[in-house]
Protein backbone atom coordinates (compact mmCIF):
# COMPACT_ATOMS: atom_id res chain seq x y z
CA UNK A 1 0.00 0.00 0.00
CA UNK A 2 1.32 3.80 -0.90
CA UNK A 3 2.21 5.84 1.97
CA UNK A 4 -0.56 8.04 0.93
CA UNK A 5 -2.95 5.41 0.58
CA UNK A 6 -1.85 4.57 4.19
CA UNK A 7 -2.65 7.94 4.93
CA UNK A 8 -6.52 7.58 3.86
CA UNK A 9 -6.87 4.29 5.67
CA UNK A 10 -5.12 5.41 8.56
CA UNK A 11 -7.80 8.31 9.30
CA UNK A 12 -8.91 6.23 12.66
CA UNK A 13 -11.64 7.44 15.25
CA UNK A 14 -9.37 9.90 16.54
CA UNK A 15 -10.01 12.04 13.39
CA UNK A 16 -13.67 10.90 12.65
CA UNK A 17 -14.87 13.79 14.52
CA UNK A 18 -13.18 16.34 12.68
CA UNK A 19 -15.63 18.56 10.72
CA UNK A 20 -16.01 16.94 7.24
CA UNK A 21 -13.78 18.28 4.60
CA UNK A 22 -14.34 17.82 1.04
CA UNK A 23 -13.36 14.91 -0.37
CA UNK A 24 -10.64 16.21 -2.66
CA UNK A 25 -9.02 17.73 0.48
CA UNK A 26 -9.37 14.90 2.28
CA UNK A 27 -7.01 12.60 0.34
CA UNK A 28 -3.98 15.46 0.93
CA UNK A 29 -4.98 15.51 4.78
CA UNK A 30 -2.11 14.09 7.19
CA UNK A 31 -2.96 12.17 9.86
CA UNK A 32 -2.59 13.72 13.15
CA UNK A 33 -1.06 11.39 15.81
CA UNK A 34 -1.42 13.29 19.03
CA UNK A 35 -5.02 11.83 19.69
CA UNK A 36 -4.08 8.20 18.86
CA UNK A 37 -4.51 5.32 21.34
CA UNK A 38 -1.33 2.62 21.90
CA UNK A 39 -3.88 0.18 19.84
CA UNK A 40 -5.28 2.60 17.80
CA UNK A 41 -1.00 3.65 17.29
CA UNK A 42 -0.33 0.36 16.86
CA UNK A 43 -2.48 -0.63 14.09
CA UNK A 44 -1.83 2.63 12.50
CA UNK A 45 2.03 1.65 12.37
CA UNK A 46 1.22 -2.31 11.24
CA UNK A 47 -1.00 -1.18 8.44
CA UNK A 48 2.18 1.10 6.92
CA UNK A 49 4.11 -2.13 7.13
CA UNK A 50 6.46 -0.96 10.24
CA UNK A 51 7.01 -2.80 13.89
CA UNK A 52 4.17 -2.17 15.99
CA UNK A 53 6.41 -1.08 19.23
CA UNK A 54 7.26 2.16 17.12
CA UNK A 55 3.76 3.06 18.43
CA UNK A 56 5.21 2.88 21.74
CA UNK A 57 8.12 5.32 20.63
CA UNK A 58 6.69 7.76 19.21
CA UNK A 59 3.71 7.75 21.58
CA UNK A 60 6.58 9.23 24.42
CA UNK A 61 7.80 11.79 21.96
CA UNK A 62 4.59 12.92 21.96
CA UNK A 63 2.95 12.94 25.48
CA UNK A 64 6.30 12.88 27.81
CA UNK A 65 8.62 14.99 26.14
CA UNK A 66 6.31 16.98 23.68
CA UNK A 67 8.19 17.01 20.12
CA UNK A 68 5.63 17.81 17.15
CA UNK A 69 8.66 17.20 15.11
CA UNK A 70 9.74 13.99 13.77
CA UNK A 71 12.71 15.15 12.98
CA UNK A 72 13.46 15.05 17.12
CA UNK A 73 12.82 12.00 17.27
CA UNK A 74 16.28 10.49 17.33
CA UNK A 75 15.69 6.86 18.40
CA UNK A 76 13.22 6.33 14.62
CA UNK A 77 15.50 5.97 12.04
CA UNK A 78 15.78 8.94 9.08
CA UNK A 79 14.12 6.75 6.31
CA UNK A 80 11.11 6.50 8.97
CA UNK A 81 10.91 9.92 10.56
CA UNK A 82 10.98 11.25 6.53
CA UNK A 83 8.00 9.02 5.88
CA UNK A 84 5.82 10.12 8.70
CA UNK A 85 6.82 13.88 7.97
CA UNK A 86 5.17 13.21 4.28
CA UNK A 87 1.84 11.45 5.96
CA UNK A 88 1.51 12.52 9.69
CA UNK A 89 1.10 15.58 11.93
CA UNK A 90 1.17 15.86 15.72
CA UNK A 91 -0.92 19.13 15.92
CA UNK A 92 -3.38 20.69 18.75
CA UNK A 93 -5.55 22.73 18.41
CA UNK A 94 -4.73 26.39 18.04
CA UNK A 95 -4.94 28.54 21.21
CA UNK A 96 -6.47 31.60 20.03
CA UNK A 97 -6.66 33.29 24.20
CA UNK A 98 -4.41 32.05 26.94
CA UNK A 99 -4.55 33.44 30.32
CA UNK A 100 -2.35 32.86 33.35
CA UNK A 101 -4.05 34.32 36.92
CA UNK A 102 -1.89 35.27 39.90
CA UNK A 103 -3.42 32.42 41.69
CA UNK A 104 -1.19 29.90 39.24
CA UNK A 105 -5.06 29.16 37.45
CA UNK A 106 -4.05 28.83 33.72
CA UNK A 107 -7.02 28.79 31.21
CA UNK A 108 -6.86 28.35 27.82
CA UNK A 109 -9.58 28.99 24.69
CA UNK A 110 -8.75 26.98 22.05
CA UNK A 111 -10.35 27.52 18.24
CA UNK A 112 -11.49 23.97 17.01
CA UNK A 113 -13.36 24.93 13.96
CA UNK A 114 -14.14 27.95 11.80
CA UNK A 115 -17.28 29.88 12.74
CA UNK A 116 -18.05 32.16 16.05
CA UNK A 117 -19.22 29.12 18.35
CA UNK A 118 -16.24 26.79 17.21
CA UNK A 119 -14.32 27.44 20.44
CA UNK A 120 -13.44 25.15 23.41
CA UNK A 121 -12.07 25.95 27.13
CA UNK A 122 -9.81 24.05 29.48
CA UNK A 123 -8.42 25.36 33.05
CA UNK A 124 -5.85 24.64 35.08
CA UNK A 125 -6.08 25.08 38.95
CA UNK A 126 -3.15 24.38 41.05
CA UNK A 127 -2.97 23.34 44.76
CA UNK A 128 -0.87 22.22 47.42
CA UNK A 129 -2.40 19.37 50.01
CA UNK A 130 -1.31 16.88 52.66
CA UNK A 131 -0.14 15.08 49.36
CA UNK A 132 2.14 17.58 48.04
CA UNK A 133 1.62 19.66 44.84
CA UNK A 134 -1.49 19.26 42.81
CA UNK A 135 -2.16 20.63 38.87
CA UNK A 136 -5.87 19.56 38.20
CA UNK A 137 -6.73 20.43 34.14
CA UNK A 138 -10.67 20.67 33.76
CA UNK A 139 -10.67 19.06 30.26
CA UNK A 140 -13.63 19.95 27.69
CA UNK A 141 -15.44 17.06 25.54
CA UNK A 142 -17.52 18.72 23.22
CA UNK A 143 -18.35 21.95 21.80
CA UNK A 144 -21.23 23.65 23.57
CA UNK A 145 -23.16 20.83 25.20
CA UNK A 146 -26.76 19.92 24.37
CA UNK A 147 -27.92 19.44 28.12
CA UNK A 148 -28.99 22.70 28.65
CA UNK A 149 -28.72 22.86 32.65
CA UNK A 150 -30.32 26.01 33.97
CA UNK A 151 -26.98 27.56 35.73
CA UNK A 152 -24.59 26.60 33.07
CA UNK A 153 -23.11 29.15 30.34
CA UNK A 154 -22.21 26.33 27.94
CA UNK A 155 -25.55 24.99 27.88
CA UNK A 156 -26.61 28.57 26.96
CA UNK A 157 -24.81 28.07 23.84
CA UNK A 158 -26.60 25.15 22.25
CA UNK A 159 -24.40 22.07 21.08
CA UNK A 160 -21.92 22.46 17.89
CA UNK A 161 -20.76 19.07 17.92
CA UNK A 162 -18.42 16.48 19.67
CA UNK A 163 -14.38 17.40 20.21
CA UNK A 164 -12.24 14.47 18.68
CA UNK A 165 -9.82 12.33 20.59
CA UNK A 166 -6.85 15.06 19.12
CA UNK A 167 -8.97 18.16 20.39
CA UNK A 168 -9.74 16.24 23.70
CA UNK A 169 -5.84 14.95 24.34
CA UNK A 170 -4.74 18.19 22.69
CA UNK A 171 -6.12 20.03 25.82
CA UNK A 172 -3.72 17.92 28.07
CA UNK A 173 -0.96 18.07 25.66
CA UNK A 174 -0.98 21.87 25.87
CA UNK A 175 -1.46 22.27 29.37
CA UNK A 176 1.84 20.32 30.12
CA UNK A 177 3.66 22.07 27.08
CA UNK A 178 3.03 25.21 28.48
CA UNK A 179 5.62 24.81 31.48
CA UNK A 180 8.08 22.97 29.56
CA UNK A 181 8.00 24.84 26.08
CA UNK A 182 12.13 26.66 26.95
CA UNK A 183 12.95 23.45 28.55
CA UNK A 184 15.58 21.48 26.30
CA UNK A 185 13.35 18.37 24.89
CA UNK A 186 15.58 15.57 27.03
CA UNK A 187 14.86 17.30 30.46
CA UNK A 188 10.89 17.81 29.98
CA UNK A 189 8.44 16.32 32.52
CA UNK A 190 4.86 16.17 33.00
CA UNK A 191 3.28 18.77 35.10
CA UNK A 192 -0.60 18.15 34.84
CA UNK A 193 -1.54 15.71 37.98
CA UNK A 194 -5.07 15.39 37.72
CA UNK A 195 -7.36 15.22 35.04
CA UNK A 196 -11.29 16.31 35.21
CA UNK A 197 -13.35 15.49 32.30
CA UNK A 198 -15.59 18.58 33.78
CA UNK A 199 -15.52 21.37 30.94
CA UNK A 200 -17.40 22.30 28.29
CA UNK A 201 -20.25 19.41 27.11
CA UNK A 202 -21.42 16.13 28.65
CA UNK A 203 -18.46 13.06 27.98
CA UNK A 204 -20.63 10.33 28.37
CA UNK A 205 -22.28 11.84 24.95
CA UNK A 206 -19.14 11.72 22.86
CA UNK A 207 -18.35 8.44 24.64
CA UNK A 208 -16.13 6.63 21.97
CA UNK A 209 -13.20 9.50 21.77
CA UNK A 210 -13.40 10.38 25.61
CA UNK A 211 -12.74 6.47 26.56
CA UNK A 212 -9.89 6.48 23.84
CA UNK A 213 -8.53 10.06 25.24
CA UNK A 214 -9.07 8.91 28.77
CA UNK A 215 -6.83 5.63 27.92
CA UNK A 216 -4.09 7.78 26.78
CA UNK A 217 -3.98 9.24 30.01
CA UNK A 218 -3.67 6.13 31.87
CA UNK A 219 -0.99 4.74 29.44
CA UNK A 220 2.39 4.41 30.55
CA UNK A 221 3.80 5.15 27.25
CA UNK A 222 1.80 8.56 27.34
CA UNK A 223 0.50 10.12 30.65
CA UNK A 224 1.29 7.31 32.87
CA UNK A 225 -1.92 9.24 34.99
CA UNK A 226 -2.94 6.82 38.41
CA UNK A 227 -6.37 5.87 37.66
CA UNK A 228 -7.16 7.66 40.73
CA UNK A 229 -6.41 11.05 38.91
CA UNK A 230 -8.79 11.01 36.12
CA UNK A 231 -12.20 11.54 36.68
CA UNK A 232 -15.15 11.80 34.75
CA UNK A 233 -17.81 14.34 35.33
CA UNK A 234 -21.36 13.37 34.12
CA UNK A 235 -24.73 15.04 34.66
CA UNK A 236 -26.31 11.33 35.00
CA UNK A 237 -26.65 9.77 31.87
CA UNK A 238 -27.24 6.31 33.07
CA UNK A 239 -26.70 3.47 30.20
CA UNK A 240 -23.17 5.13 29.51
CA UNK A 241 -22.19 5.02 33.60
CA UNK A 242 -23.11 1.43 32.98
CA UNK A 243 -20.99 1.21 29.82
CA UNK A 244 -17.96 2.95 31.51
CA UNK A 245 -18.14 0.74 34.60
CA UNK A 246 -17.35 -2.35 31.76
CA UNK A 247 -14.62 -0.26 29.88
CA UNK A 248 -12.11 1.71 31.87
CA UNK A 249 -11.35 2.24 35.66
CA UNK A 250 -11.61 5.65 36.60
CA UNK A 251 -13.13 7.98 39.35
CA UNK A 252 -16.60 9.17 38.62
CA UNK A 253 -18.61 12.28 40.03
CA UNK A 254 -21.85 13.46 38.96
CA UNK A 255 -23.10 16.95 38.67
CA UNK A 256 -26.31 16.41 41.17
CA UNK A 257 -27.39 20.15 42.10
CA UNK A 258 -30.42 19.36 43.89
CA UNK A 259 -31.68 16.38 46.22
CA UNK A 260 -34.89 15.57 44.65
CA UNK A 261 -36.74 15.19 41.38
CA UNK A 262 -38.91 18.16 41.09
CA UNK A 263 -35.88 20.79 41.78
CA UNK A 264 -33.27 19.03 39.52
CA UNK A 265 -35.94 18.07 36.27
CA UNK A 266 -35.40 22.46 36.57
CA UNK A 267 -31.92 22.61 37.06
CA UNK A 268 -30.64 19.25 35.10
CA UNK A 269 -33.40 18.23 33.08
CA UNK A 270 -31.88 15.21 31.83
CA UNK A 271 -33.08 14.02 34.91
CA UNK A 272 -36.70 13.99 33.23
CA UNK A 273 -34.97 10.92 31.36
CA UNK A 274 -33.15 9.16 34.31
CA UNK A 275 -34.43 10.21 37.43
CA UNK A 276 -32.73 9.96 40.90
CA UNK A 277 -33.50 6.59 41.56
CA UNK A 278 -32.11 5.70 38.54
CA UNK A 279 -28.97 7.49 38.47
CA UNK A 280 -28.07 6.74 42.72
CA UNK A 281 -28.11 3.12 41.23
CA UNK A 282 -26.14 3.34 38.44
CA UNK A 283 -23.56 4.79 40.89
CA UNK A 284 -24.10 2.28 43.19
CA UNK A 285 -23.42 -0.23 40.29
CA UNK A 286 -20.31 1.76 39.25
CA UNK A 287 -18.69 1.20 43.20
CA UNK A 288 -16.63 -1.40 43.04
CA UNK A 289 -16.29 -3.71 46.68
CA UNK A 290 -13.18 -5.34 46.23
CA UNK A 291 -9.37 -4.21 45.44
CA UNK A 292 -7.76 -1.50 46.92
CA UNK A 293 -6.29 -0.13 43.90
CA UNK A 294 -10.13 0.65 41.93
CA UNK A 295 -10.70 4.22 41.45
CA UNK A 296 -14.40 3.68 41.80
CA UNK A 297 -14.32 2.92 45.58
CA UNK A 298 -16.85 6.00 45.66
CA UNK A 299 -18.23 8.59 44.05
CA UNK A 300 -17.66 12.14 44.11
CA UNK A 301 -21.05 14.28 44.31
CA UNK A 302 -20.58 17.91 42.87
CA UNK A 303 -23.57 20.34 44.12
CA UNK A 304 -23.30 24.21 43.16
CA UNK A 305 -24.80 26.34 45.74
CA UNK A 306 -27.44 28.44 44.15
CA UNK A 307 -29.26 31.32 46.39
CA UNK A 308 -32.57 30.55 47.61
CA UNK A 309 -32.56 27.33 45.40
CA UNK A 310 -31.11 24.26 46.31
CA UNK A 311 -29.20 25.68 49.24
CA UNK A 312 -32.25 25.13 51.78
CA UNK A 313 -31.92 23.38 55.17
CA UNK A 314 -34.28 20.95 54.01
CA UNK A 315 -32.62 20.31 50.91
CA UNK A 316 -29.91 19.49 53.35
CA UNK A 317 -31.91 16.55 54.90
CA UNK A 318 -32.77 15.28 51.41
CA UNK A 319 -29.36 15.17 50.59
CA UNK A 320 -28.62 13.03 53.66
CA UNK A 321 -31.56 10.56 52.89
CA UNK A 322 -30.94 10.09 49.18
CA UNK A 323 -26.82 9.60 49.18
CA UNK A 324 -27.14 7.80 52.62
CA UNK A 325 -26.64 4.18 51.00
CA UNK A 326 -24.10 5.25 48.29
CA UNK A 327 -20.55 5.66 49.13
CA UNK A 328 -19.49 9.10 48.77
CA UNK A 329 -18.01 12.49 49.04
CA UNK A 330 -19.67 16.09 48.29
CA UNK A 331 -18.10 19.19 47.18
CA UNK A 332 -19.74 22.20 47.38
CA UNK A 333 -19.35 24.54 44.73
CA UNK A 334 -20.27 28.38 45.29
CA UNK A 335 -22.17 29.44 42.63
CA UNK A 336 -20.04 31.38 39.97
CA UNK A 337 -22.17 34.00 38.41
CA UNK A 338 -21.95 34.83 34.38
CA UNK A 339 -23.87 37.30 32.33
CA UNK A 340 -27.62 36.86 32.16
CA UNK A 341 -27.04 34.45 34.91
CA UNK A 342 -30.69 33.56 36.38
CA UNK A 343 -29.04 32.76 39.77
CA UNK A 344 -26.80 34.52 42.36
CA UNK A 345 -24.27 32.57 44.98
CA UNK A 346 -25.75 31.18 48.08
CA UNK A 347 -24.10 33.53 51.32
CA UNK A 348 -21.02 32.37 52.88
CA UNK A 349 -22.90 31.20 55.80
CA UNK A 350 -25.86 29.60 54.20
CA UNK A 351 -23.31 27.37 52.46
CA UNK A 352 -21.16 26.45 55.66
CA UNK A 353 -24.15 25.86 57.46
CA UNK A 354 -25.64 23.30 54.49
CA UNK A 355 -21.67 21.63 54.86
CA UNK A 356 -22.05 21.31 58.08
CA UNK A 357 -25.71 19.30 58.00
CA UNK A 358 -23.54 16.86 55.95
CA UNK A 359 -20.58 16.68 58.28
CA UNK A 360 -22.62 15.94 61.14
CA UNK A 361 -24.17 13.09 59.23
CA UNK A 362 -21.16 11.44 59.04
CA UNK A 363 -20.63 12.81 55.06
CA UNK A 364 -17.06 13.95 53.70
CA UNK A 365 -18.27 17.35 52.51
CA UNK A 366 -16.05 20.23 51.01
CA UNK A 367 -16.28 23.53 49.84
CA UNK A 368 -14.62 24.56 46.37
CA UNK A 369 -12.34 26.93 46.81
CA UNK A 370 -13.03 29.35 43.98
CA UNK A 371 -9.94 30.42 41.94
CA UNK A 372 -8.83 32.38 39.01
CA UNK A 373 -12.11 34.94 39.38
CA UNK A 374 -9.73 37.46 37.58
CA UNK A 375 -9.82 35.17 34.68
CA UNK A 376 -13.40 34.36 34.62
CA UNK A 377 -11.91 30.36 35.17
CA UNK A 378 -15.33 28.96 36.14
CA UNK A 379 -16.56 26.26 34.28
CA UNK A 380 -18.32 27.19 31.66
CA UNK A 381 -17.61 30.89 31.65
CA UNK A 382 -14.47 31.53 29.23
CA UNK A 383 -15.82 31.07 25.83
CA UNK A 384 -18.26 33.45 26.76
CA UNK A 385 -20.05 36.37 27.56
CA UNK A 386 -22.69 34.28 24.93
CA UNK A 387 -26.34 35.36 24.33
CA UNK A 388 -28.98 33.57 26.40
CA UNK A 389 -30.29 31.82 23.42
CA UNK A 390 -33.10 30.04 25.42
CA UNK A 391 -34.44 32.63 27.77
CA UNK A 392 -34.33 30.46 30.72
CA UNK A 393 -32.37 32.61 32.43
CA UNK A 394 -35.38 35.26 32.62
CA UNK A 395 -38.01 32.28 32.90
CA UNK A 396 -35.74 31.94 36.31
CA UNK A 397 -35.28 34.81 37.39
CA UNK A 398 -39.08 35.68 37.24
CA UNK A 399 -39.65 32.47 38.66
CA UNK A 400 -37.06 33.08 41.63
CA UNK A 401 -38.38 37.04 42.25
CA UNK A 402 -42.42 35.15 42.31
CA UNK A 403 -40.72 32.74 45.22
CA UNK A 404 -39.11 35.22 47.07
CA UNK A 405 -42.20 37.66 47.18
CA UNK A 406 -44.27 34.21 48.70
CA UNK A 407 -41.43 33.71 51.28
CA UNK A 408 -41.80 37.42 52.23
CA UNK A 409 -45.58 37.57 52.21
CA UNK A 410 -45.59 34.34 54.55
CA UNK A 411 -43.13 36.35 57.03
S1 LIG B 1 -23.53 21.53 33.36
FE1 LIG B 1 -22.44 20.12 31.97
S2 LIG B 1 -24.10 18.82 31.15
FE2 LIG B 1 -25.12 20.63 32.00
S3 LIG B 1 -25.29 22.09 30.26
FE3 LIG B 1 -23.36 22.55 31.35
S4 LIG B 1 -21.80 21.41 30.23
FE4 LIG B 1 -23.79 20.51 29.69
Amino acid sequence: MSTEAVAVSAVSEAQQHTPSAPAQQKAVEKVNLLGMSRPQMEKFFEDMGEKKFRAGQVMKWIHQFFVTDFAEMTNISGKLREKLEKICEIKAPEVVHKNYSKDGTRKWVFRVGDGEGSLVETVLIPAEDKTGSRKTLCISSQVGCALDCSFCSTGKQGFQRDLSQAEIIGQLWMANYSYMEDVPVAERERSVTNVVMMGMGEPLLNYDAVLNSMRIMLDDFAYGMSKRRVTLSTSGVVPKIDQLAQDIDVALAISLHAPNDELRNELVPINKKYPLEQLIAACQRYITKDGNESARKHVTIEYVMLDGVNDKPEHAQQMIKLLKNLPSKINLIPFNPFPHAPYGRSSRNRIISFQKTLSDAGFVCTIRQTRGDDIDAACGQLVGQVADRTRRAEQWKKKIAQSNEIMRSQG
